[in-house]
């Protein structure tokens, strides 16, 4: 398989060149030539698979280029961290199911692509003998799901950049009490914004990147988006034999746009998706979009779900691309344009399309704990705030035709703050959680400064 940009200025490179390239060196993001399509019967079997033999035979399709014995030893290695003995189980709850994405480990779904993205940057970095600065900075999920994914791994430094003291207590130690000494966390003292800024600003000076190797792992990243692609067809499966449903629909809580993405790649490779359902909180401008054709940016406020705080969906321009007929060329105005005016225009044929590819709700704060409040009622079962955000969306759009299953993005022992003010009562600790207030921690304060980052990077480098 070979891999393209959304902008038309790269073209033809492999899947480990992708892999390690991240964003394309055009400014836009890559994809694969073609994507694959699969027979009903392929899916069929493909659906009985245990998790990780499904992950192999999946990614095998888009990694041509990474001998089988190599891709599935690490496919086995990035989900042998994982609690539970399915990987993503799926559980069935008054009529929907959830399909539990939260028991790596750091207990959210980001864990499933980070845990193999790790493991695969260490072993393209050996190949080539080289190494990889990792910088970014996060406002929780990302940030302790990239430590996790990195941690006591060769050739390998990771810098976390997060505002000092507004992470939520549980996700600032899921990142301190890693003490590997490839893992440095910096609570940097301003907001998240100031930290986002900064390692925008070391990123956009080229040759200090290219100096020191710098990477990101952020949700740009193609072997992210195609990690969560798995898990529709393992659904689907588990789905189909227990209902003799043809078709299954998901509702997905979105933020950056790639774990819904990875649904319609999926359905592109002809699983049998009857409605992608996109599910955004009161930060809406994809909803809006979806629902009226209105892309047009908005500010951001802080929600229940934070993780899906996000305005500009980093992975949008790779939908952009396929509903601008695959012209780079286009998808460069419009980016251009939506940098100029904070909006894009469709035409009516587009908007059609995009109403076929997706439907989408926005959930408010209120509906959020409503709906925490009535499944617990009604089931026991307790969801995480951006778990709700999509199990409500799924409760109002689907039409009961097929199967739902609705992506369990987190655990909700993560957002226990949003929990308890839904039940009154606090969600159960899983294990990993147990006593981590008292591990050792490591982190650097630092003011949020550009040059006191880049110095610290000087001294730590790889
Ligand atoms: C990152 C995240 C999301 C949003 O996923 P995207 O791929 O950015 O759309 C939803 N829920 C949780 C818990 C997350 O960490």
């Amino acid at each position: 398989m070979r891999y393209q940009s959304t902008r038309g200025g790269v073209s033809g490179i492999s899947f480990k060149d992708a892999v390690l390239m991240g964003l394309a060196d055009d400014g836009g993001l890559l994809l694969p030539e073609t994507i694959p399509t699969l027979s009903e019967g392929d899916i069929e079997a493909l659906g009985r698979l245990a998790y990780p033999e499904l992950a192999f035979q999946i990614i095998s399709l888009y990694a041509g280029d990474v001998p089988s014995a190599d891709l599935k030893s690490l496919i086995d290695r990035s989900y042998a961290t994982f609690t539970h003995p399915d990987v993503t189980p799926l559980a069935h709850q008054d009529g929907i199911y959830i399909l539990e994405l939260f028991h790596g480990p750091t207990l959210a779904f980001k864990d499933v692509a980070l845990q193999f993205l790790g493991n695969l940057f260490e072993y393209l970095l050996a190949e080539r003998d080289q190494k990889m600065n990792i910088l970014g900075a996060t406002s929780g999920d990302t940030g302790s799901a990239a430590i996790a994914g990195v941690r006591g791994k060769q050739n390998i430094n990771i810098f976390i950049l997060h505002p000092h003291g507004k992470v939520s207590p549980i996700q600032e130690l899921q990142m301190t009490t890693v003490t590997d000494a490839n893992v440095f966390n910096l609570a940097v003292e301003g907001t998240f914004d100031d930290a986002q800024a900064i390692v925008k600003e070391i990123f956009g000076d080229v040759a200090f990147k290219n100096q020191y190797a710098l990477g990101a792992v952020n949700s740009i990243n193609w072997a992210r988006v195609l990690a969560q692609v798995v898990y529709y067809f393992y659904a689907f499966g588990r789905v189909q034999r227990l209902t003799g449903c043809r078709e299954v629909s998901f509702s997905v809580p979105t933020g950056n746009f790639g774990d819904i993405f990875a649904g319609y790649i999926a359905r592109r490779m002809g699983l049998p998706i009857h409605q992608l359902i996109l599910a955004t909180n009161e930060n809406n401008i994809l909803a809006r979009f979806v629902r009226d054709g209105d892309y047009s940016l908005g500010e951001v406020v802080a929600t229940l779900s934070p993780s899906m705080d996000i305005q500009i969906a980093s992975n949008f321009e790779r939908y952009l691309f396929y509903l601008h007929g695959e012209d780079g060329n286009a998808v460069i105005q419009a980016m251009a344009d939506f940098r100029q005016q904070g909006r894009l225009e469709f035409t009516v044929t587009q908007q059609e399309r995009v109403r076929e590819d997706f439907a989408a709700l926005s959930v408010s704060n209120e509906q959020t704990l409503d709906t925490i409040r009535s499944f617990h009622e009604q089931t026991g079962y307790v969801l995480d705030p951006h778990t709700a955000v999509g199990v409500r969306a799924a409760r109002e759009l689907s039409g009961g035709e097929c199967p739902v299953v609705c992506l369990a993005t987190a655990h909700p022992a993560k957002f226990g703050d949003a929990v308890r003010q839904a039940i009154s009562k606090d969600p159960k600790r899983p294990a990993s959680l147990e006593g981590i207030e008292d591990r050792p921690k490591r982190s650097e304060i630092i003011p949020a400064e550009v040059n006191a980052v880049r110095d610290f990077l000087v001294k730590n480098a790889c």
